[in-house]
């Protein structure tokens, strides 16, 4: 039915012409149309939709025209999206994209590049220079290089693929190519994200091969001295430390200048899984993350304090040859004759998106004093929402707030454990129905909670006494 011309330009190259695209206008004053709704209605839109009911159809066969699409999609689906990029959808540990992100992430689509490997496109020198300018915002040394990944998840599993490479090396064998049978390993981590857990299942090392490592008291940091005895302990030919750097829960710090040390002497790989917390050391002169800079391998989110669209993470490391040996595509068509290896050969995907491009036009657009602020300001509203927590009499403070997360119950007081733990969860559903704000659940020694995490570059102190409110509004209703 679309026909393709072909025509030659003034300048006698040929240029392709398809009917589709003189539509393009069309479509962008569609684009404009929908955008213009959604950011419109998004202040009154429930921050988070509880339950979805997708109208069931069949696929169409002839497909249909674009304006009936469109009342198709405004019809069965932008009403029950969630509001989910806004100030107050307080769940994980999830960011909003900000207008430079959003603008760019667009043109992602526009652009449309394959970052697979180099020699067609400027696109892999951005991601080389959005990975350094990383570096640089983090202060880490510029020997880490990277790679974009789709998430904290996908980088975990590419640094326990690498982890198990370098083990493989320690014992004579190129595992990317003999497969992990043989090899003799041990993995060691007091409280490593469920992403983790999941990567190493997926890279052939086994879930169950975890050794858990105690916690400090009252935290979720790792408890070296247990460590260390471990380490003594273990007959592994080769060692992987997992560390954290910022848990989910109680936001805690594994000590990492310990950690290499330990590292050091028994010939460990050190991953660290600083999805969210590495943005601390952009607001600490000490920072938490001391010794980051020591990791053999690190894991970021871009998607949650860096406030891009969904999905974007990060894998560095400072061993990429390693990184390279367990990734590499040989394949004539895709040789590469430049001197940095293709991406494609660095993780797990050969056609790549390219979601460097909103990282690196958010670093240009607001720097590192912007990005500095909001994350400043986060953690100052999180306080300030804790302290509200605190004071008030309808619910209790769990955990002190330390960074940008809170964690609380309602009143638990004269209930059972398991009175309280239902309680919790009833409030918990009534705070999310009521669409003001959005909270996850968890749990912390033992007992129901709920979290409250601060990641959102546009969240303010307006937000916070608006949660504050409904939190009110809540107990008051759920009392009665
Ligand atoms: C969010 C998170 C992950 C998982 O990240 P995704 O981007 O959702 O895949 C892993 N580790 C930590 C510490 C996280 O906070």
């Amino acid at each position: 039915m679309l026909s393709v011309k072909w025509k030659l330009d003034t300048g006698g190259t040929m240029i392709v012409e398809h009917e589709e695209w003189q539509r393009l206008s069309e479509y962008l004053k569609h684009f404009g149309e929908v955008n213009h709704d959604f950011f419109g209605g998004l202040s009154k839109r429930p921050v988070g939709t509880l339950s979805s009911n997708l109208l069931q159809a069949p696929l169409t066969e002839a497909g249909m025209r674009l304006d009936a699409g469109l009342d198709y999609l405004k019809d069965a689906v932008i009403p029950q999206l969630s509001g989910s990029r806004g100030s107050r959808y307080w769940g994980f540990v999830t960011g909003g994209a900000t207008p430079a992100a959003t603008l760019a992430d667009w043109l992602v689509s526009s652009f449309d590049q394959n970052v697979a490997k180099d020699g067609d496109s400027i696109a892999s020198d951005v991601e080389r220079q959005a990975i350094s300018w990383l570096v640089e915002l983090f202060q880490l040394p510029s020997s880490f290089k990277g790679v974009f990944t789709t998430g904290a998840t996908a980088a975990n599993l590419v640094a326990a693929i690498v982890a198990r490479q370098y083990a493989g090396i320690q014992q004579g064998l190129d595992v990317a190519k003999q497969g992990v049978h043989g090899l003799d390993i041990e993995i060691f981590s007091a409280t490593p994200h469920a992403s983790m857990v999941k990567s190493l299942g997926m890279a052939g090392l086994g879930q169950n091969n975890l050794i858990q490592v105690e916690c400090l008291a009252n935290s979720e940091a790792i408890d070296t001295d247990d460590l260390a005895q471990k380490l003594r302990n273990s007959n592994a030919l080769s060692k992987v430390i997992i560390a954290s750097a910022g848990t989910v829960t109680t936001t805690s710090f594994d000590d990492l200048q310990i950690i290499n040390k330990l590292a050091k002497e028994y010939d460990a790989w050190v991953h660290v899984d600083a999805a969210f917390g590495i943005f601390e050391r952009l607001i600490n002169s000490t920072p938490l993350t001391n010794g980051l800079e020591q990791a053999h391998s690190i894991t970021l989110d871009c998607h949650k304090w860096l406030n891009v669209p969904y999905d974007c993470g990060v894998f560095l490391t400072r061993y990429r040859d390693i990184q390279f040996a367990s990734f590499d595509v040989p394949a004539p068509y895709l040789v590469n004759n430049h001197s940095e290896p293709s991406f494609m050969s660095l993780g797990i995907e050969n056609s790549r998106r390219f979601r460097a491009f909103p990282v690196w036009f958010s670093l240009l657009i607001y720097g590192r004093e912007g990005i500095t602020h909001w994350v400043q300001n986060n953690v100052r509203l999180a306080k300030r929402f804790a302290q509200a927590i605190r004071d008030s009499t309808d619910y209790e403070l769990v955990y002190e707030c330390d960074l940008n997360v809170v964690l609380f119950r309602p009143n638990a007081k004269n209930l059972t454990l398991r009175d309280a733990d239902l309680k919790t969860q009833n409030v918990l559903r009534a705070i999310n129905k009521d669409g003001r704000l959005f909270l996850s659940p968890g749990r912390w020694q033992g007992t129901q909670i709920i979290r409250a995490a601060f990641s959102n570059w546009q969240t303010e102190d307006e937000d916070v006494s608006i949660a504050v409110q409904a939190l009110t509004d809540i107990a008051q209703n759920t009392r009665s």
